[in-house]
């Protein structure tokens, strides 16, 4: 098919995720047709570098030669089979696997294929733990302000990010918002941090779980916190009998530095919940993560129906198990994460010298590979949102060969850990540019 058909069938019959369809077929598509390392290539032959990781998901790269040797080798021997009364072993290895890598004492695997899975069953079994415990005055969810745990209504009901949940409201279950920063440290963070304890006093006892975002509120535009304030937060709730729900599936597998944001906090959560980059950005694969002690919640004779009654038909498929063991595999070494250090070094001089200085950047928050770079329109008497300004930037950085996507009028970079230091550079130079086309040159 040519590009021009390519582009006039998706305008016929795509509906695309998260998109305003009308100013989408108002405009040409970036059709992408391969991927080579750190790079998309469209049906034009045009490179850009992946500044977004493929939506978070990336790590080592497009066609990294270990992961297409492991798919391929497994495609060989078997593409899919159910984990619903059957086994089959890349899923049996990856879940060994990954309670030897998680924080301890995180030992059961639940196997799905996307992010709101990983924390719908993550709330359901809480939910489900709690009741069969006898704690049946327990049926509210603390969550963060401005999280985002997916778009299915359980995890939409623990989100708060208006623009997306407004609307449905009437259909979601209530639950505690606990007030959170926009960046680590400072006075914010530490009002924050005393509200939320407050609100964990008062509610702690009607709550089944808190879930949260460790460290980086990721879809709420970047926003930050500190260990000091999450640290506290888990410690609190805990301390009522709240289980704790650590929602990695954007900063778990390196983007912070660590295999696991949670390192960093060292509180130990009773559920992970583990997604996009876990099958190395390849294909849909999701874990829920739970102790030994939730697990044994749900132990007992059939005829006492304790189990489980959860379960998606694509469950641990073997060709992204697969693709998850070689993941697990190159992050062995510590090689990786080594380079996430200088990696997130790069991004930060680039970015101090090159982007903050622009009159139309009014912050940036990073940490490790994930950047937010809050936008304003300099000219006060444009309002920043209705100027589309995150839009306008993403569009303008395909301009100088690299794909970005805005959260609001917050433009957001978040590249696979593969990225080269000198492709870092690129990367920034791209949004300073754009910085340039989209405002004016200061
Ligand atoms: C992306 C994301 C999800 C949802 O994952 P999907 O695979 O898109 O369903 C959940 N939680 C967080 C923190 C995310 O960033």
């Amino acid at each position: 098919m040519t590009p021009d058909d390519l582009a006039r069938l998706d305008h016929a019959h795509l509906w695309h995720p998260f998109t305003p369809q009308l100013r989408w077929t108002s405009s040409e598509p970036l059709i992408v047709e391969r991927g080579e390392g750190n790079e998309l290539i469209d049906v034009h032959g045009r490179r850009y570098l992946d500044g977004v990781s493929s939506l978070w998901t990336n790590v080592h790269g497009h066609g990294h030669p270990a992961l297409d040797a492991a798919v391929r080798d497994q495609l060989d021997r078997l593409a899919h089979s159910t984990l619903l009364g059957l086994s089959h072993p890349p899923a049996i290895e990856l879940a060994a696997r990954l309670a030897e890598v998680a924080p301890a004492p995180l030992t059961r695997v639940f196997f799905s294929d996307n992010g709101s899975t990983a924390t719908e069953v993550a709330l359901k079994m809480a939910f489900q733990f709690q009741q069969q415990q006898g704690h049946t005055q327990r049926t509210r969810f603390a969550s963060l302000r401005d999280a985002y745990h997916g778009d299915t209504l359980g995890a939409v009901s623990v989100g708060s990010i208006d623009l997306f949940h407004q609307v449905y409201r009437p259909l979601l279950f209530d639950g505690v918002a606990l007030p959170a920063p926009v960046e680590p440290g400072g006075d914010e963070e530490a009002a924050c941090l005393q509200r939320a304890l407050a609100l964990l006093e008062e509610h702690g006892d009607e709550l089944v779980a808190l879930i949260v975002e460790p460290l980086v509120q990721g879809a709420a535009g970047m926003k930050m916190h500190s260990v000091d304030y999450l640290r506290p937060v888990l410690e609190t709730a805990r301390a009522k009998g709240v289980l704790l729900v650590a929602d990695e599936v954007a900063v778990g597998f390196g983007r912070l530095g660590t295999l696991f944001a949670m390192e960093q906090v060292s509180v130990a959560p009773d559920f992970l919940c583990l997604a996009k980059g876990l099958g190395g950005g390849y294909l849909p694969i999701a874990a829920t993560l739970a102790t030994e002690a939730i697990y044994e919640g749900f132990l007992a004779e059939p005829e006492a129906y304790r189990q489980f009654f959860h379960g998606h038909t694509f469950t641990g498929n073997p060709l992204a198990c697969a693709a998850a063991l070689a993941n697990l595999d190159l992050f062995a070494t510590g090689e990786v994460l080594a380079h996430v250090e200088q990696l997130s070094d790069a991004l930060a001089d680039a970015l101090a010298e090159g982007v903050l200085p622009h009159p139309a950047v009014s912050s940036i928050r990073q940490h490790g590979v994930m950047v937010g770079i809050d936008l304003v329109h300099p000219d006060s008497t444009e309002p920043t949102a209705a100027f589309q300004a995150g839009h306008r930037m993403a569009m303008a950085t395909r301009t100088h060969g690299a794909i970005t996507r805005p959260l609001g009028n917050t433009l957001v970079l978040n590249p696979p850990l593969s990225l080269t230091l000198e492709q870092a550079h690129q990367l920034v130079h791209t949004a300073a540019r754009s910085l340039d086309d989209v405002f004016g040159a200061p």
